[in-house]
């Protein structure tokens, strides 16, 4: 299906999603990847320091309502990039939530040019100020799996089929019923 080549910019960010799936601190999965000329060069999630107990087997480090025990996603893809002796001068960081305070100043100061997010997350003000005065562009994408595998677009058919059929072959609560779980699970849209 070449009308449905992924875009690099979902091509990335859902590669940072399907990294996010490796954290270790449940309080929040988050993933990230930078890139530059449209090639992969380090990727991170968040997660405890090599050698050290993870969140998901011990429970989370808290001090101030925050676990201190990981090392953010952000961190983890710029710290591989020291460690290998590459260049993230110019490069891009796509990260499924909005990064954080530190993580926004190592961002900067990395040499980053664009930050690629997905979703708002207790989006730090001091972090928006100190980007929006460097020279790193902000953009939010919103993507999902879903969007490029046909099967997934012929299976929403086919409950929607089963639906419909609902909604004249059965009592309007019955149908109301599924359309309201198909709408959270599926992301369907029925009239009610
Ligand atoms: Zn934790
Ligand atoms: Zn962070």
């Amino acid at each position: 299906m070449s009308q449905n080549r992924i875009s690099w910019h979902d091509y990335f960010m859902l590669q940072a999603k399907t990294i996010a799936l490796r954290s270790t601190c449940t309080r929040l999965m988050v993933g990230c990847l930078i890139t530059r000329d449209n090639r992969v060069i380090a990727a991170g999630y968040n997660g405890s320091v090599s050698g050290d107990v993870h969140c998901i087997d011990v429970g989370c480090k808290l001090e101030n309502g925050h676990c201190v025990r990981t090392i953010h996603a952000e961190a983890n893809a710029i710290l591989q990039c020291a460690k290998f002796g590459i260049s993230t001068n110019g490069a891009d960081i796509y990260v499924t939530h909005f990064p954080c305070l530190n993580c926004t100043k190592m961002i900067i100061q990395a040499g980053i040019k664009n930050l690629y997010y997905e979703t708002d997350y207790r989006v730090d003000s001091y972090a928006l100020e100190l980007l929006k005065n460097s020279k790193v562009s902000i953009y939010q994408i919103k993507t999902s799996f879903e969007d490029y595998f046909p099967l997934s677009v012929e299976k929403k058919e086919f409950l929607k089929n089963i639906l419909n059929e609902l909604k004249t072959n059965s009592n309007p609560q019955t149908f109301r019923k599924f359309a309201r779980k198909a709408s959270r699970l599926f992301n369907i849209n029925m009239e009610l």
